[in-house]
């Protein structure tokens, strides 16, 4: 599968396409480039739009985190492969959605994109994803709004799985990890839905290479109890030089368009970092606040609480890569 100048050979914008071809293709190719160039905003969109021109450039990819002293550098082992995924935001429905029976239509905005390495275990994904719901800090902090943060979803509720090709891979690196499998299977297993059976196995002894998977077919990732993202492996690729050489970044981030914030409702300039709930003073509930807004709406000139509702920390999606 390779060629002995590969790791040479460079991808690039600038084409030159030769004089004497008169291949179609090649002819609309041309018009095309030229279209490009003469019309800066017509190429800001196609390049905008294009999803190869869009992945930062691979050597450098994830460089702008990276710090060689913190990670260190292992050389990429070959041959390996690489597969690009895309990880689905989160369903969100409320429980009226479930209970008048409405038809499940999934979320199909990517979150994040990632390419990892055949020879990855399914773990050192699952530990790039970043989710809000990973990071939601429990609690009502109405009484103490100062205080700072002590824990987040993800250092309390550590489980996890993928659902791909009719196995379960359950994250058990901890002790507190829960299978979150086994109510699936035994609920299939007991009803005549004609579903599974279903296998089971361990997410961390698992690695990419050894999945039976189809390019652009939904699989599912479920952690929190039930933030469910779908996971698509879009793409999969010989491993060359061209691509980041340190082992030791994969997964690698491949950034998208920066995500939409939630403004803070009152000033509609800051992003909200407060959620109020059951406040009779507001006209909406929830209502959404920035941290000074909510200070200044919330509590008098003692710090105290302005009549009665609870209060807690927003974690705005803007804030994930
Ligand atoms: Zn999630
Ligand atoms: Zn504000």
């Amino acid at each position: 599968m390779k060629c002995p100048a590969q790791d040479f050979i460079e991808l690039s914008k600038e084409f030159n396409i030769p004089e004497d071809v008169d291949l179609e293709t090649l002819k609309l190719q041309k018009e095309e480039i030229e279209k490009r160039q003469n019309d800066p905003k017509y190429e800001a969109i196609v390049y905008s739009h294009s999803k190869f021109y869009n992945y930062p450039n691979p050597y450098h990819a994830g460089s702008e985190t990276f710090n060689p002293d913190d990670f260190g550098y292992e050389k990429v082992k070959e041959p390996d492969v690489l597969l690009w995924v895309q990880v689905f935001r989160p369903e969100k429905r409320n429980a009226s959605y479930y209970k008048y029976n409405y038809a499940r239509f999934p979320n199909f905005s990517i979150d994040q994109e990632f390419i990892v390495l055949g020879c990855q275990y399914l773990t050192e994904l699952r530990d790039k994803i970043d989710c809000i719901s990973d990071r939601a800090i429990p609690g009502d902090y109405s009484d103490y709004p100062e205080l700072p943060p002590e824990t987040t979803c993800k250092d309390l509720y550590k489980s996890g799985f993928f659902y791909i090709d009719g196995t379960f891979y359950n994250d058990m690196r901890h002790p507190d990890c829960r299978d979150y499998s086994e109510p699936i299977i035994s609920w299939a297993a007991s009803s005549n839905r004609g579903i599974g059976p279903f296998r089971k196995a361990s997410m961390e002894k698992c690695k990419f290479i050894d999945l039976d998977i189809q390019l652009g077919y939904p699989y599912v990732y479920v952690h929190q109890g039930e933030c469910e993202h779908l996971i698509v492996f879009s793409d999969m690729q010989y491993y060359t030089h061209y691509y980041c050489k340190n082992r030791l970044e994969y997964p690698l981030h491949i950034s998208l368009k920066p995500k939409r914030r939630v403004l803070c409702m009152i000033c509609r300039l800051h992003t909200a970092e407060w959620i109020v709930f059951d406040n009779k003073r507001l006209p909406e509930n929830p209502f959404y606040f920035c941290k000074i807004c909510f200070f200044s709406f919330n509590y008098d000139e003692n710090n105290q609480k302005i009549g009665n509702f609870r209060a807690y920390h927003h974690i705005d999606r803007s804030n994930i890569l």
